[in-house]
């Protein structure tokens, strides 16, 4: 339902010389394939994900008798495809009346500037928007929010510093019901203090919220530079809500992005939408294809 600018190409420098850049060798001996290796678990593609790929491509070489590097991208780039699993449902949902979406994540994901971009694009595409700063912990975010809301023409409810975060997303819900706008975007605290405290916390923001109707999408906004470590974090949130789809931030200016087949991977959740910058338009909808083209350089 969103137009989404695809601006993914734009980013095809940003990883680098791009994976078989690296290459070195024309012929595909041990070592290049060595060397393909270590390109795809630099790029954060995973360690199990990478003797996959690596293993499937050495066999179809074998059997193709691809014997250069220039052979070899084509197939590289169907192997990376398949493992992005490019049929995945990446649209967003857009049933409620208001459509409600929570964003999660730990500090400094980039939750507050995803709300903010997100509201940028319906806004664009004649939404009315209404972002909920939940984030109560910490004071900056909702006056981030409130700044962002100002920028795209959204409205934001807020509530005293401090105050529960619960009652502050409850509030903006029914803020959008009352006046009848289109979407709703729940901007939530990320303290992952521990598994417990998550849950209660965002456990408690979904129930209230539900008590308008159900939320649409829940969101989870990893940053990319984070890599397998962060996505080991990330996982605890996918245990605490039913996290609907990932927004990867981060993606502009790094060697990383790789990251993105690990994280479908092992959360088995789709990246429906990829952050590639600070500003309002640097967000995109994630688009497989172009991804790996980027990739490969
Ligand atoms: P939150 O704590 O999860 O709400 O994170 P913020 O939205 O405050 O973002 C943390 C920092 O990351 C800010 O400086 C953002 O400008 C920056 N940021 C967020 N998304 C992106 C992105 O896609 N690319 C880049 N380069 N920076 C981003």
């Amino acid at each position: 339902l969103v137009r989404l600018r695809g601006r993914l190409a734009r980013s095809q420098s940003v990883f680098g010389k791009g994976l078989l850049g690296l290459l070195s060798r024309d012929r595909l001996d041990d070592d290049a394939w060595e060397e393909i290796e270590d390109s795809l678990i630099t790029a954060d593609v995973g360690v199990e994900a990478t003797r996959e790929i690596v293993e499937r491509l050495r066999d179809r070489t074998k059997v193709l008798g691809t014997r250069d590097a220039a052979g070899l991208r084509g197939l590289l780039a169907e192997e990376l495809l398949a493992a992005l699993d490019p049929d995945l449902d990446r649209s967003l949902t857009f049933k409620g009346k208001p459509t409600v979406m929570l964003v999660v994540g730990v500090n400094g994901a980039g939750k507050t500037t995803t709300c903010g971009k997100i509201a940028r694009v319906l806004v664009a595409d004649g939404h009315s928007v209404v972002l909920g700063a939940a984030d109560t912990f910490r004071a900056a975010a909702a006056d981030q929010l409130a700044t962002w809301a100002g920028r795209v023409g959204a409205e934001v409810v807020r509530g005293p510093e401090g105050a529960d975060p619960a009652s502050v997303a409850f509030d903006a819900v029914k803020r959008g019901v009352e006046t009848g706008v289109d979407t709703v975007l729940v901007d939530t605290a990320g303290r992952l203090q521990n598994k417990v405290g998550l849950m209660d916390e965002l456990g408690k923001v979904k129930r209230v919220v539900e008590k308008h109707g159900p939320v649409d999408e829940t969101l989870l906004v990893l940053d990319a530079t984070t890599g397998q470590n962060g996505l080991e974090q990330a996982r605890v949130f996918t245990e605490v809500v039913d996290v609907t789809g990932v927004v990867l931030t981060k993606l502009d200016g790094t060697a990383k992005g790789g990251i993105v087949i690990a994280v479908q991977r092992k959360l088995g959740i789709p990246v429906k939408l990829v952050g590639l910058g600070e500003g309002p338009d640097d967000l995109a909808p994630f688009d497989p294809a172009a991804f790996v083209d980027a990739l490969l350089g």
